[in-house]
């Protein structure tokens, strides 16, 4: 151990790897990585961030692909549509989100945060990139940041922020087409920033913090304000596969070992250290501050490489696959748990999904006498009765809705009455008007029959309600 703090590479034990002694920012300058897992988190962000850029352009239903307007308190997903006020869309929606999150950290820790999160994504692929094409490797940013304020130190910050500032504002150009819609935002861009005030403004404070956030503040998101870093360790078990140091190998590690007989796998060489983004030593065990990047596992499967030993001293596993207990038992009570809730609320978004009518017709008998009796100029005695309609439309366009008999209804001698037969509903709103249905007394067995209303959206497939009407005993 004393050996161990005389290394110079050695963390502090009493703070967080990005501060130094006085509590200031300690900017940390990842090495460059290579390896099996980097390969595959290149390819996977760079398709992801493809995604983020191509999806507002795309359409799906005749909608945006992923359109979330919440000025006017819209959504579209893949070609669903619905509102604000259509709850049992977006909760359902939230919680799969929410219960899939748990569930993944659950089976595979804070995968989540190493390979898909965007501030991860971004700041690896896009921000880092430049800033290693601008300054250099590790040790000449290193340098660069001690050095002082010479001619070539400006310019080569200068350059970075300006590609920085760039890289921002595409960013959020793009996140902006999710929330006003693509066709939106080219004719927004083709004006001035005076015609659309808000959205520019919006555009300006996002792209001040993109660029605070992937440019400067970084791992310090991670660290100390991501909400979900904080509660990610209650969502974890001795059986949740996280990035993970194998002490029964690598201990006691070069150094620490009394005689070289008794050293583990672990060489001391800190390479697992200097590739760490987050800046912390993962021999130390699982730490909140660890965000399951990998790049220490293919730093150290290098080392070991090169050592001639087995790759995965540090590795994808358990704190029970680590400890060698048992072997990491994927279906347990907790995850199976998550499974069959999330499997249920997706089933029911389903259901709601492929059940739910865009136009929505839903008729009642109002609320007053059950009926009435009238006469017409021949004498006959006809009954009245009452109904409501409330017509909801939760498409994205307004909509024409007519109520009309059924032909064999009419051929019975039935006839709609009242002011109002039809409606427009403007998109995302409802509509209500009462009518009347008059037909013949004879038309009544034991005071009740039925007839069919068809509702005519524009445009629609028709709906046919069954109605059932009322009248006198005999
Ligand atoms: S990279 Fe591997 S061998 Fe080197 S210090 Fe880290 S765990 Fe030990
Ligand atoms: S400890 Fe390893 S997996 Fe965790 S953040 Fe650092 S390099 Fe990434």
């Amino acid at each position: 151990v004393t050996s161990q703090k005389k290394d110079r590479r050695e963390l502090p034990g009493d703070r967080l790897g990005s501060l130094d002694a006085d509590g200031w920012r300690s900017y940390i300058h990842p090495a460059r990585i290579k390896g099996y897992f980097h390969t595959r988190r290149v390819w996977f962000q760079w398709f992801l961030i493809a995604i983020f850029m191509v999806a507002p352009w795309l359409k799906f239903g005749g909608h945006q692909l992923i359109l979330l307007d919440i000025p006017n308190r819209r959504f579209a997903f893949f070609g669903v549509t619905f509102w604000a006020h259509d709850a049992p869309m977006l909760v359902l929606v939230l919680l799969t989100a929410t219960i899939g999150i748990m569930l993944l950290t659950a089976l595979f820790g804070r995968v989540w945060c190493g390979w898909a999160c965007p501030q991860t994504v971004f700041i690896e692929r896009v921000f880092r990139a430049i800033e290693e094409w601008v300054e250099g490797d590790h040790l000449a940013r290193r340098r660069l940041d001690q050095a002082d304020w010479t001619g070539v130190k400006i310019q080569k910050r200068g350059t970075k922020w300006v590609l920085y500032l760039a890289a921002s504002l595409v960013i959020t150009h793009s996140f902006l087409a999710y929330f006003v819609g693509s066709d939106r935002l080219i004719e927004m861009i083709s004006h001035s920033p005076f015609a659309n005030p808000t959205p520019f403004l919006f555009v300006m404070a996002a792209t001040a913090v993109i660029l605070f956030d992937f440019g400067w503040f970084r791992e310090q998101f991670c660290v100390i304000m991501c909400p979900y870093g904080r509660f990610q360790s209650a969502l974890l078990d001795d059986h949740s596969v996280n990035v993970s140091y194998d002490p029964g190998r690598g201990e006691p590690r070069r150094g620490v070992a009394p005689s070289k007989e008794e050293e583990g796998d672990c060489i001391n060489c800190y390479r697992c250290v200097q590739v760490c983004p987050t800046g912390i030593d993962i021999r130390r065990g699982t730490q909140l501050e660890c965000i399951a990047c990998t790049a220490c596992i293919d730093a150290c499967d290098d080392v070991m490489t090169r050592i001639d030993k087995p790759k995965g001293l540090i590795r994808y596993d358990s704190l029970k696959g680590i400890s060698r207990e048992e072997k990491t038992r994927y279906f347990r009570p907790r995850t199976i748990g998550y499974m069959v809730v999330w499997a249920a609320v997706i089933g029911l978004f389903g259901y709601v999904v492929t059940h739910r009518k865009l136009i929505d017709v839903s008729i009642l008998r109002a609320k007053d006498t059950p009926y009435q009796i009238v006469s017409n100029e021949a004498g006959d005695r006809l009954v009245i009765n009452h109904f409501r309609v409330d017509l909801s439309n939760m498409g994205f366009a307004d909509e024409s809705i007519s109520l009309e008999l059924s032909d064999a209804a009419v051929a019975r001698g039935f006839e709609m009455v009242g002011q109002k037969t039809a409606a427009r509903v403007v998109a995302g709103k409802h509509e209500r008007f009462d009518f009347f249905v008059r037909f013949p007394v004879k038309e009544l067995r034991e005071g009740v029959t039925e007839v069919d209303i068809v509702a005519r959206p524009s445009g629609r497939p028709e709906q046919t309600h069954r109605l059932k009407v009322v009248g006198p005993f005999k």
